[in-house]
């Protein structure tokens, strides 16, 4: 429990729609949230850090803020000090951090919102107790995070993790990114639905009546619905996306070697749907995978709050290593 007066730590998920901040306690739980609607792209930055100033002082409620961390959807350099670049928010080199931290006071982390995921995912969900491990987060597109040898990966940019943008087929599906055949154009939220409104007109589907025939208005949900209710052109959508899910993430263990594979966001919450035809492909596709242990692919645990239960933690950790 969280006294009034006892120092809180706040996480705060930076997204396109939202932004959405928490009180999280020593266990990963977050206590209370707060939100506000992301101002959008075209306004002064100065506007999305009003909003999460005053999402995290709402959320505190008057508790002393022992420190905050922020995850934003996009790119994060390496300092942790600037969002250099994000499709839904204003920020372009901005140093973010110190500004946030002169508003309120405390100190303040910045990450990207898939390394987030990742560092709650490890510290107290599915790959809880790990060195190392990998963690993809599958929503529209994929994000990811490395942890190696108990600590999280950045790289020199801070660009580590973006797992989507790998090239797995050239000359393939052209991606929003610029190139072509990019992981997340076959394995994803998008890649499922696009997978069933190319098959919907070729055998009987209940998408088709969901639809009116229009393969425009397929959806990710109706498509994971469409599964459960036996419906074969999205079981096979499934099928393609989790196959193609275990082909990368061969390539990742190939690179990483990890002890556990954590696969978050919004379509891991088919579950085993997914991850059954993943982890077939996985043990085909893997180098040397008859000498080794073959990694548990599992399922996230800690669902669309990871980001800020992450983020929250970040800044529990730099404040330990500040001591
Ligand atoms: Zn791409």
């Amino acid at each position: 429990m969280t006294s009034a007066m006892e120092p809180v730590w706040v996480g705060v998920d930076v997204g396109g729609t939202k932004v959405l901040a928490g009180v999280v306690d020593e266990h990963g739980r977050v206590v209370r949230t707060a939100r506000r609607a992301t101002p959008g792209r075209r306004v002064d930055a100065v506007r999305v850090e009003d909003a999460l100033v005053q999402a995290v002082l709402e959320v505190a409620g008057g508790s002393p803020i022992a420190g905050v961390g922020v995850a934003a959807a996009g790119f994060v350099d390496a300092s942790g000090s600037r969002v250099m670049f994000a499709p839904h928010l204003p920020w372009q080199g901005e140093d973010v951090r110190d500004r946030l931290a002169d508003r309120w006071g405390v100190p303040v982390t910045l990450d990207n919102d898939a390394n987030g995921a990742a560092v709650a995912e490890w510290t107290y969900g599915a790959a809880r107790g790990a060195r190392s491990a990998i963690v993809v987060t599958m929503g529209t597109g994929i994000g990811g995070g490395i942890i190696i040898d108990d600590h999280l990966v950045r790289g020199a940019n801070g660009m580590a993790g973006e797992f989507g943008h790998m090239q797995v087929v050239p000359g393939g599906q052209p991606c929003e990114c610029g190139g072509r055949g990019c992981w997340e154009q076959y394995s994803s939220g998008n890649a499922l639905v696009r997978f069933a409104r190319a098959r919907m007109g070729e055998q009987p589907s209940v998408l088709e009546e969901a639809t009116g025939g229009n393969p425009d208005l397929v959806t990710g949900p109706m498509v994971t619905e469409a599964a459960e209710d036996g419906d074969l052109v999205a079981r096979q959508a499934f099928a393609s996306v989790g196959d193609w899910l275990g082909v990368g993430v061969a390539n990742l263990v190939a690179a990483f070697d990890p002890e556990v594979v954590v696969i978050g966001g919004g379509v891991s919450a088919a579950g085993d749907r997914l991850l059954e035809p993943a982890r077939t492909a996985l043990v085909r596709s893997l180098v040397g995978a008859a000498h080794r242990q073959v990694p548990p692919l599992v399922a996230a645990q800690l669902g669309p709050q990871a980001g800020l239960v992450g983020a929250a933690e970040l800044a529990r950790r730099a404040s330990q290593a500040r001591r």
